[in-house]
Protein backbone atom coordinates (compact mmCIF):
# COMPACT_ATOMS: atom_id res chain seq x y z
CA UNK A 1 0.00 0.00 0.00
CA UNK A 2 1.30 3.40 -0.45
CA UNK A 3 0.36 5.77 1.69
CA UNK A 4 1.07 8.77 -0.79
CA UNK A 5 -2.03 7.93 -2.63
CA UNK A 6 -3.58 7.66 0.05
CA UNK A 7 -6.87 10.40 -0.22
CA UNK A 8 -6.29 13.45 2.73
CA UNK A 9 -9.89 13.36 5.12
CA UNK A 10 -11.39 16.33 5.74
CA UNK A 11 -9.69 18.72 7.96
CA UNK A 12 -9.68 18.03 11.65
CA UNK A 13 -10.51 14.51 11.03
CA UNK A 14 -6.84 13.37 12.41
CA UNK A 15 -7.93 10.37 14.03
CA UNK A 16 -8.90 9.29 10.71
CA UNK A 17 -5.49 9.88 8.91
CA UNK A 18 -3.89 8.12 12.37
CA UNK A 19 -6.00 4.85 12.20
CA UNK A 20 -5.28 4.96 8.12
CA UNK A 21 -1.72 5.42 8.30
CA UNK A 22 -1.59 3.19 11.15
CA UNK A 23 -3.18 0.49 8.98
CA UNK A 24 -1.20 0.63 6.46
CA UNK A 25 2.19 0.06 7.68
CA UNK A 26 0.66 -2.71 10.22
CA UNK A 27 -0.15 -4.22 6.75
CA UNK A 28 3.58 -3.67 5.65
CA UNK A 29 4.94 -5.46 8.67
CA UNK A 30 2.64 -8.15 8.30
CA UNK A 31 4.39 -8.87 4.70
CA UNK A 32 7.55 -8.03 6.23
CA UNK A 33 7.01 -11.24 8.48
CA UNK A 34 5.74 -13.39 5.51
CA UNK A 35 8.28 -12.42 3.52
CA UNK A 36 10.72 -14.03 6.88
CA UNK A 37 9.21 -16.97 7.00
CA UNK A 38 9.58 -17.58 3.28
CA UNK A 39 13.12 -16.46 3.94
CA UNK A 40 13.51 -19.10 6.76
CA UNK A 41 11.75 -21.70 4.81
CA UNK A 42 14.62 -21.03 1.53
CA UNK A 43 17.62 -20.97 4.13
CA UNK A 44 16.70 -24.38 5.09
CA UNK A 45 16.71 -25.70 1.68
CA UNK A 46 20.18 -24.27 1.03
CA UNK A 47 21.30 -26.00 3.80
CA UNK A 48 19.73 -29.33 2.24
CA UNK A 49 21.51 -28.36 -0.96
CA UNK A 50 24.89 -27.86 0.32
CA UNK A 51 24.40 -30.88 2.28
CA UNK A 52 23.45 -33.04 -0.79
CA UNK A 53 26.53 -30.95 -2.16
CA UNK A 54 28.87 -31.53 0.27
CA UNK A 55 29.65 -28.22 0.21
CA UNK A 56 30.24 -25.89 3.57
CA UNK A 57 27.78 -24.10 4.81
CA UNK A 58 29.53 -20.84 5.21
CA UNK A 59 31.12 -19.82 1.62
CA UNK A 60 32.67 -15.95 2.26
CA UNK A 61 32.95 -14.87 -1.29
CA UNK A 62 29.51 -15.41 -1.77
CA UNK A 63 28.33 -13.70 1.63
CA UNK A 64 30.77 -10.47 1.06
CA UNK A 65 29.28 -9.89 -2.62
CA UNK A 66 25.50 -10.70 -1.36
CA UNK A 67 26.44 -8.22 1.70
CA UNK A 68 28.17 -5.67 -0.75
CA UNK A 69 25.00 -5.70 -3.23
CA UNK A 70 22.32 -5.61 -0.70
CA UNK A 71 24.22 -2.48 0.96
CA UNK A 72 24.02 -0.72 -2.34
CA UNK A 73 20.93 -1.45 -2.89
CA UNK A 74 19.72 0.06 0.50
CA UNK A 75 21.36 3.17 -0.20
CA UNK A 76 19.78 3.85 -3.74
CA UNK A 77 16.57 3.43 -1.47
CA UNK A 78 16.79 6.07 0.93
CA UNK A 79 18.33 3.47 3.70
CA UNK A 80 20.95 3.89 5.58
CA UNK A 81 24.26 1.91 5.86
CA UNK A 82 23.71 1.17 9.17
CA UNK A 83 20.26 -0.01 9.34
CA UNK A 84 20.97 -2.23 6.30
CA UNK A 85 24.08 -3.78 7.67
CA UNK A 86 21.79 -4.16 10.90
CA UNK A 87 19.40 -6.58 9.01
CA UNK A 88 22.13 -8.15 6.84
CA UNK A 89 23.77 -9.52 10.10
CA UNK A 90 19.71 -10.48 11.50
CA UNK A 91 19.16 -12.32 8.63
CA UNK A 92 22.54 -14.14 7.96
CA UNK A 93 22.84 -15.05 11.75
CA UNK A 94 19.28 -16.69 10.86
CA UNK A 95 20.18 -18.00 7.66
CA UNK A 96 23.57 -19.79 9.40
CA UNK A 97 21.69 -21.18 12.35
CA UNK A 98 18.94 -22.94 9.39
CA UNK A 99 21.77 -24.25 7.35
CA UNK A 100 24.19 -25.09 10.06
CA UNK A 101 21.10 -27.55 11.66
CA UNK A 102 21.52 -29.20 8.08
CA UNK A 103 24.74 -30.32 7.96
CA UNK A 104 25.84 -34.28 7.91
CA UNK A 105 26.36 -36.11 11.16
CA UNK A 106 29.18 -37.83 10.78
CA UNK A 107 29.66 -40.47 8.43
CA UNK A 108 29.10 -44.29 10.23
CA UNK A 109 31.47 -46.75 10.01
CA UNK A 110 29.95 -49.81 10.53
CA UNK A 111 26.17 -51.23 10.83
CA UNK A 112 25.23 -52.43 14.78
CA UNK A 113 25.86 -55.95 16.10
CA UNK A 114 23.26 -58.47 15.71
CA UNK A 115 20.92 -56.13 13.28
CA UNK A 116 19.75 -58.38 10.69
CA UNK A 117 15.99 -58.24 12.03
CA UNK A 118 15.71 -54.38 11.37
CA UNK A 119 18.36 -54.41 8.27
CA UNK A 120 16.51 -52.16 6.26
CA UNK A 121 16.10 -49.34 9.39
CA UNK A 122 19.95 -49.66 10.65
CA UNK A 123 22.83 -47.39 10.04
CA UNK A 124 25.12 -48.56 7.44
CA UNK A 125 28.26 -46.76 6.03
CA UNK A 126 27.01 -44.93 3.28
CA UNK A 127 23.23 -44.94 4.05
CA UNK A 128 21.87 -41.69 4.69
CA UNK A 129 19.82 -40.46 7.69
CA UNK A 130 15.98 -40.28 6.71
CA UNK A 131 14.25 -36.97 5.98
CA UNK A 132 10.44 -37.01 6.81
CA UNK A 133 8.88 -34.70 4.52
CA UNK A 134 5.24 -33.63 6.10
CA UNK A 135 3.39 -31.06 4.74
CA UNK A 136 5.85 -27.67 4.32
CA UNK A 137 7.89 -30.03 7.53
CA UNK A 138 10.92 -31.77 7.14
CA UNK A 139 11.67 -33.89 10.05
CA UNK A 140 15.30 -34.85 10.49
CA UNK A 141 16.96 -32.23 8.36
CA UNK A 142 18.23 -30.84 11.21
CA UNK A 143 16.06 -28.71 12.39
CA UNK A 144 14.19 -29.49 15.59
CA UNK A 145 9.97 -29.55 14.50
CA UNK A 146 7.48 -29.20 17.10
CA UNK A 147 4.10 -31.11 16.40
CA UNK A 148 1.44 -29.98 18.76
CA UNK A 149 -2.26 -30.17 19.00
CA UNK A 150 -5.07 -31.69 21.29
CA UNK A 151 -4.99 -35.24 23.10
CA UNK A 152 -8.42 -35.77 20.84
CA UNK A 153 -10.33 -33.69 18.43
CA UNK A 154 -13.62 -32.30 20.19
CA UNK A 155 -15.26 -29.78 18.40
CA UNK A 156 -14.81 -27.54 14.90
CA UNK A 157 -13.86 -24.46 17.65
CA UNK A 158 -11.39 -26.44 19.73
CA UNK A 159 -9.43 -27.57 16.85
CA UNK A 160 -9.30 -24.29 14.79
CA UNK A 161 -8.35 -22.37 17.53
CA UNK A 162 -5.58 -25.14 18.86
CA UNK A 163 -4.36 -24.81 14.94
CA UNK A 164 -4.48 -21.03 15.20
CA UNK A 165 -2.28 -21.07 18.70
CA UNK A 166 -0.36 -23.68 17.19
CA UNK A 167 0.44 -21.63 13.95
CA UNK A 168 1.55 -18.77 16.01
CA UNK A 169 4.15 -21.07 17.78
CA UNK A 170 5.85 -21.91 14.33
CA UNK A 171 4.06 -25.42 14.56
CA UNK A 172 3.95 -26.96 10.58
CA UNK A 173 1.80 -30.43 11.67
CA UNK A 174 -1.12 -30.25 14.22
CA UNK A 175 -1.70 -33.26 16.19
CA UNK A 176 -5.01 -34.14 16.89
CA UNK A 177 -6.82 -38.02 17.66
CA UNK A 178 -10.13 -38.89 16.13
CA UNK A 179 -9.80 -42.59 16.64
CA UNK A 180 -8.75 -42.75 20.41
CA UNK A 181 -7.56 -46.00 21.36
CA UNK A 182 -8.46 -45.48 25.39
CA UNK A 183 -7.57 -47.65 28.19
CA UNK A 184 -11.13 -47.78 29.39
CA UNK A 185 -13.79 -48.57 27.12
CA UNK A 186 -16.07 -45.69 29.01
CA UNK A 187 -14.08 -42.70 28.36
CA UNK A 188 -14.34 -40.50 25.37
CA UNK A 189 -13.07 -42.83 21.94
CA UNK A 190 -12.98 -39.80 19.56
CA UNK A 191 -15.14 -38.51 16.86
CA UNK A 192 -13.91 -40.89 14.20
CA UNK A 193 -14.04 -39.70 10.87
CA UNK A 194 -15.90 -37.02 11.52
CA UNK A 195 -13.31 -35.74 14.02
CA UNK A 196 -10.66 -36.37 11.26
CA UNK A 197 -12.26 -34.10 8.74
CA UNK A 198 -12.45 -31.56 11.05
CA UNK A 199 -8.97 -31.60 12.16
CA UNK A 200 -7.98 -31.87 8.40
CA UNK A 201 -10.16 -28.60 7.41
CA UNK A 202 -8.68 -26.80 10.07
CA UNK A 203 -5.00 -27.59 9.58
CA UNK A 204 -5.35 -27.55 6.05
CA UNK A 205 -7.23 -23.93 5.74
CA UNK A 206 -4.26 -22.58 7.91
CA UNK A 207 -1.87 -24.30 5.66
CA UNK A 208 -0.54 -27.15 8.49
CA UNK A 209 -0.13 -30.78 7.87
CA UNK A 210 -2.14 -33.12 9.95
CA UNK A 211 -0.99 -36.50 11.91
CA UNK A 212 -3.42 -38.54 13.64
CA UNK A 213 -3.60 -42.23 15.06
CA UNK A 214 -5.02 -44.88 12.99
CA UNK A 215 -6.22 -47.91 15.26
CA UNK A 216 -7.87 -50.50 12.94
CA UNK A 217 -5.90 -51.82 9.70
CA UNK A 218 -9.48 -51.39 7.94
CA UNK A 219 -9.24 -47.60 8.43
CA UNK A 220 -6.05 -46.95 7.20
CA UNK A 221 -6.51 -45.76 3.73
CA UNK A 222 -9.86 -43.33 4.72
CA UNK A 223 -7.52 -41.54 7.51
CA UNK A 224 -5.02 -41.60 4.72
CA UNK A 225 -7.13 -39.52 2.64
CA UNK A 226 -7.52 -36.75 5.23
CA UNK A 227 -4.17 -37.45 7.00
CA UNK A 228 -0.88 -36.15 6.21
CA UNK A 229 1.04 -38.25 8.18
CA UNK A 230 -0.28 -41.39 10.32
CA UNK A 231 0.49 -42.06 14.27
CA UNK A 232 0.31 -45.66 15.39
CA UNK A 233 -0.03 -45.35 18.85
CA UNK A 234 1.78 -47.26 21.73
CA UNK A 235 -0.97 -49.63 22.61
CA UNK A 236 -0.35 -50.96 18.88
CA UNK A 237 3.30 -50.39 18.04
CA UNK A 238 3.38 -54.82 17.36
CA UNK A 239 0.10 -54.88 15.54
CA UNK A 240 1.41 -56.33 12.20
CA UNK A 241 -1.84 -55.70 10.46
CA UNK A 242 -2.15 -52.38 11.46
CA UNK A 243 2.08 -51.89 10.85
CA UNK A 244 1.42 -53.30 7.15
CA UNK A 245 -1.78 -51.81 6.04
CA UNK A 246 -0.24 -47.99 7.39
CA UNK A 247 2.77 -48.95 5.59
CA UNK A 248 0.64 -49.70 2.15
CA UNK A 249 -1.13 -46.00 2.44
CA UNK A 250 2.14 -44.37 1.31
CA UNK A 251 1.77 -41.63 3.92
CA UNK A 252 4.22 -40.98 6.73
CA UNK A 253 4.24 -43.14 9.50
CA UNK A 254 5.11 -41.96 13.13
CA UNK A 255 5.59 -44.56 15.39
CA UNK A 256 5.49 -44.46 19.17
CA UNK A 257 7.73 -46.54 21.60
CA UNK A 258 5.10 -49.83 22.58
CA UNK A 259 5.14 -49.05 27.18
CA UNK A 260 6.97 -52.22 27.15
CA UNK A 261 8.76 -52.64 23.92
CA UNK A 262 12.48 -52.74 24.22
CA UNK A 263 14.46 -50.53 21.29
CA UNK A 264 15.11 -53.42 19.54
CA UNK A 265 11.86 -54.73 19.23
CA UNK A 266 10.38 -50.63 17.63
CA UNK A 267 13.53 -50.82 15.04
CA UNK A 268 11.95 -54.29 14.23
CA UNK A 269 8.18 -52.70 14.19
CA UNK A 270 9.65 -49.75 12.29
CA UNK A 271 10.97 -52.77 9.58
CA UNK A 272 7.34 -54.04 9.12
CA UNK A 273 6.48 -50.54 7.48
CA UNK A 274 9.70 -50.41 5.71
CA UNK A 275 9.33 -53.86 4.15
CA UNK A 276 6.34 -52.48 2.62
CA UNK A 277 8.43 -50.02 0.27
CA UNK A 278 7.35 -47.10 2.52
CA UNK A 279 10.75 -45.46 3.80
CA UNK A 280 8.87 -42.72 5.58
CA UNK A 281 8.98 -43.45 9.79
CA UNK A 282 9.47 -41.57 12.05
CA UNK A 283 9.95 -42.80 15.70
CA UNK A 284 8.39 -41.45 18.92
CA UNK A 285 9.71 -41.78 22.55
CA UNK A 286 6.93 -41.68 24.63
CA UNK A 287 7.91 -43.12 28.04
CA UNK A 288 7.78 -46.67 29.13
CA UNK A 289 6.42 -48.41 31.74
CA UNK A 290 8.37 -48.91 34.81
CA UNK A 291 8.09 -49.50 38.80
CA UNK A 292 7.62 -45.47 39.05
CA UNK A 293 3.96 -44.52 39.52
CA UNK A 294 4.64 -40.27 40.28
CA UNK A 295 5.14 -39.81 36.27
CA UNK A 296 2.38 -41.41 33.77
CA UNK A 297 5.21 -43.26 31.85
CA UNK A 298 9.35 -43.14 32.34
CA UNK A 299 10.80 -41.23 29.94
CA UNK A 300 13.70 -42.76 28.16
CA UNK A 301 15.47 -40.42 26.88
CA UNK A 302 18.64 -42.29 26.51
CA UNK A 303 16.58 -44.20 23.97
CA UNK A 304 17.13 -41.21 21.58
CA UNK A 305 21.01 -41.42 22.27
CA UNK A 306 20.62 -45.14 21.46
CA UNK A 307 19.11 -44.69 18.43
CA UNK A 308 21.43 -42.31 16.28
CA UNK A 309 24.08 -45.16 16.68
CA UNK A 310 21.32 -48.17 15.62
CA UNK A 311 19.04 -46.12 12.64
CA UNK A 312 19.25 -44.12 10.14
CA UNK A 313 15.69 -42.88 10.89
CA UNK A 314 14.41 -40.01 12.78
CA UNK A 315 13.47 -39.83 16.16
CA UNK A 316 11.36 -37.00 17.90
CA UNK A 317 10.02 -37.08 21.57
CA UNK A 318 6.46 -37.15 23.26
CA UNK A 319 7.09 -35.46 26.82
CA UNK A 320 2.93 -35.51 26.97
CA UNK A 321 2.13 -39.16 27.65
CA UNK A 322 5.48 -39.59 29.44
CA UNK A 323 4.93 -37.03 32.21
CA UNK A 324 1.59 -36.83 32.41
CA UNK A 325 1.25 -33.16 33.84
CA UNK A 326 1.88 -30.22 32.22
CA UNK A 327 4.33 -28.18 34.65
CA UNK A 328 6.78 -30.83 34.48
CA UNK A 329 6.44 -30.82 29.62
CA UNK A 330 8.75 -27.41 29.70
CA UNK A 331 11.76 -29.07 31.24
CA UNK A 332 11.68 -32.51 28.99
CA UNK A 333 11.38 -31.21 25.81
CA UNK A 334 14.90 -28.79 27.16
CA UNK A 335 16.50 -32.33 27.68
CA UNK A 336 15.07 -33.74 24.97
CA UNK A 337 16.63 -31.42 22.47
CA UNK A 338 19.87 -31.44 24.27
CA UNK A 339 19.81 -34.95 23.82
CA UNK A 340 19.35 -34.53 19.82
CA UNK A 341 16.08 -35.62 19.47
CA UNK A 342 14.61 -34.55 15.66
CA UNK A 343 11.67 -33.00 16.70
CA UNK A 344 8.94 -32.99 19.94
CA UNK A 345 4.74 -33.89 19.35
CA UNK A 346 3.12 -32.29 22.26
CA UNK A 347 -0.33 -32.20 23.69
CA UNK A 348 -1.97 -28.62 23.89
CA UNK A 349 -5.52 -27.52 24.26
CA UNK A 350 -7.10 -24.18 23.76
CA UNK A 351 -9.09 -24.04 27.26
CA UNK A 352 -7.55 -27.41 29.11
CA UNK A 353 -10.25 -26.91 31.81
CA UNK A 354 -12.58 -28.28 29.15
CA UNK A 355 -10.07 -31.12 27.74
CA UNK A 356 -12.24 -34.35 26.94
CA UNK A 357 -8.93 -36.31 27.56
CA UNK A 358 -5.76 -35.87 29.01
CA UNK A 359 -7.05 -33.19 30.70
CA UNK A 360 -3.65 -33.21 33.08
CA UNK A 361 -0.83 -32.88 30.77
CA UNK A 362 -2.46 -30.65 28.28
CA UNK A 363 -0.87 -27.65 27.75
CA UNK A 364 -2.16 -23.89 27.86
CA UNK A 365 -1.08 -22.02 24.37
CA UNK A 366 0.76 -19.69 26.61
CA UNK A 367 3.15 -22.48 28.08
CA UNK A 368 3.63 -24.24 24.17
CA UNK A 369 4.78 -20.20 22.90
CA UNK A 370 7.12 -20.48 26.28
CA UNK A 371 8.74 -23.71 24.98
CA UNK A 372 8.56 -22.99 21.17
CA UNK A 373 10.22 -19.59 21.66
CA UNK A 374 13.12 -20.86 23.89
CA UNK A 375 13.94 -23.77 21.56
CA UNK A 376 13.91 -21.09 18.92
CA UNK A 377 16.50 -19.47 20.53
CA UNK A 378 18.46 -22.64 21.48
CA UNK A 379 18.89 -23.50 17.68
CA UNK A 380 20.20 -19.79 17.17
CA UNK A 381 22.43 -19.99 19.38
CA UNK A 382 23.83 -23.82 18.95
C1 LIG B 1 -1.65 -40.10 21.65
O1 LIG B 1 -0.65 -39.62 21.12
O2 LIG B 1 -2.75 -39.55 21.60
C2 LIG B 1 -1.53 -41.37 22.39
C3 LIG B 1 -2.59 -42.08 22.72
O3 LIG B 1 -0.27 -41.68 22.68
P1 LIG B 1 0.38 -43.10 23.05
O4 LIG B 1 0.02 -44.02 21.95
O5 LIG B 1 1.84 -42.77 23.12
O6 LIG B 1 -0.19 -43.49 24.39
MN1 LIG C 1 -3.28 -38.06 24.81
Amino acid sequence: MNTQTLTPPAAGDDLLVLGTLRAAIDHIDHELLQLLARRNDVARDIGLAKRVAARPVFDATRERDHARTLIAAARKLGLGDGLARQLMQLLVRGSFAHQLEAEPEPAVVEAPADSDSFRLARCEPGRPRTVVHVGSARIGAGLFEVIAGPCAVETPDQIGQAADHARACGVRIVRGGAFKPRTSPYEFQGLGLEGLKLLAEAAHARDMAVVTEVTDPADAAEVARHADMLQIGARNMQNVPLLRACARTGRPVLLKRGASATIREWLCAAEYVLIEGNPNVVLCERGIRTFERETRNTLDLSSVVALRGLTHLPVIVDPSHAAGRHEWIAPLCRAAHACGADGLIIEMHPCRELAMCDKRQALSPGQLRAITDELQNVQVVR
